[in-house]
């Protein structure tokens, strides 16, 4: 067997998708353990996701390649990615330094959660590249249940630990940082949901999640937000059994509201709006109200919205915000199945998300 041939020179690539939260996992318990403040629920998107690509490499440092630039350990935010990849070889006790090469194929930092797909995928292809196994089976045996990887990837950002599963999923805060549990409740084909993402502007945000979830304690309204929140994932759980659109919208509806309203009261304040959101929110409202617009809004930490819907109302709802909006970009996203890994490259393209 010739060098190229040894599985420990094999490199692994992970697709993993970005996920929208119902509701928004907002302030921690313990940044170092990434304990969330309260429970989360989140549907798997499909068409916004991330392609990583890791492999082990002689010497004693990582390098990382994101979109065809080299990027540096010290440069900010790029420092999550190294003290990643340290964390997960202190995790499996394998040392061997890695490169990595990783794109989005959708606006990264502004609240379409590139953190989530992103360290999602970096997650899976470092853990393969690092095992040397690819399939679900045999990372299973080794320990490594798609559970546990789900776990490792929210070390990384809080949110990745969602997008390990595709479909409808849970993360349940515990009652300690060790009790946290992550699972998919429902798979994808249950209910055929879709995305309508609007980018209100692409710009990377101004003040990081991470800064964020810090100065949520300091908001008047995070103890009322953390004692509603049982209850609320009690209430979405029911809609997405039931299939109810009106009543899982209206909860997403107050949820987004709640988040962004910690948000703008914390210490110190962060305001993720623009004046383009809260003028298409009123829009999307009215329209609703009107009987025009079978959809509901969701914000993430950014000034973007995703519009929550039925898959069979995507065109009337897009030709309805282009009759309105005309220089909207759209990006329609869907309900997916969650990441995929195998070995070596990619055979299939993969090409960015088009905007409409
Ligand atoms: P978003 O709303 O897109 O999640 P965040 O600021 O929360 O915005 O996260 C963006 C950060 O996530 C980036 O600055 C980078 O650290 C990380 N990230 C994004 N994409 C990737 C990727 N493909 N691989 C590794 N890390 C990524």
């Amino acid at each position: 067997m010739n060098d190229l041939m040894k599985p420990e020179n094999y490199s692994f690539t992970a697709t993993a998708p970005s996920n929208i939260a119902f509701i928004k996992y907002w302030g921690k318990r313990d940044a170092e353990l990434q304990w969330p403040a309260n429970d989360s629920l989140s549907m798997t998107l499909s068409a916004c996701k991330t392609i990583t690509t890791v492999k082990r490499i002689d010497g004693d440092r990582d390098v990382f390649h994101f979109a065809g630039v080299t990027v540096s350990s010290d440069v900010e935010p790029s420092h999550k990615v190294f003290r990643h990849l340290q964390f997960l070889r202190k995790e499996l006790n394998i040392a061997r330094a890695l490169e990595v090469e990783s794109r989005n194929l959708f606006p990264t930092g502004c609240g379409v959660a590139s953190s989530a797909s992103g360290f999602a995928a970096l997650t899976l292809a470092t853990v393969a590249a690092l095992t040397g196994h690819h399939e679900w089976g045999q990372l299973s045996v080794l320990g490594l249940s798609r559970e546990r990887l789900a776990h490792l990837a929210r070390r990384g950002s809080g949110s990745a630990g969602r997008s390990m599963f595709g479909g409808f999923v849970h993360w349940a805060a515990g009652q300690s940082a060790d009790a946290q549990k992550i699972e998919q409740i429902a798979p994808a084909s249950h209910w055929q949901l879709a995305d309508i993402v609007v980018i209100l502007s692409d710009k990377e945000k101004h003040t990081s999640s991470t800064n964020a979830h810090q100065a949520a304690w300091g908001s008047p309204l995070f103890p009322a937000r953390l004692a509603g929140a049982p209850s609320r994932i009690e209430a979405i759980f029911s809609d997405i059994k039931e299939h109810n659109i009106e009543s899982l919208g209206q909860e997403i509806e107050n949820d987004a509201l709640e988040m962004h309203a910690v948000a703008m009261t914390g210490t110190p304040q962060v305001n993720y709006f623009l004046p383009e959101t809260t003028k298409f929110i009123a829009w999307v409202r009215s329209e609703r109200l009107a009987g025009n617009l079978p959809a509901w809004f969701t914000i993430d930490a950014g000034p973007n919205i995703h519009l929550i819907c039925e898959s069979r109302n995507v065109a009337l709802i897009t030709a309805k915000i282009k009759s309105t909006w005309p220089k909207s970009q759209l990006i329609i996203d869907k309900i997916g199945d969650g990441p995929t890994l195998k070995q070596g490259l990619l055979s299939e393209s993969h090409s960015e998300v088009h905007y409409v």
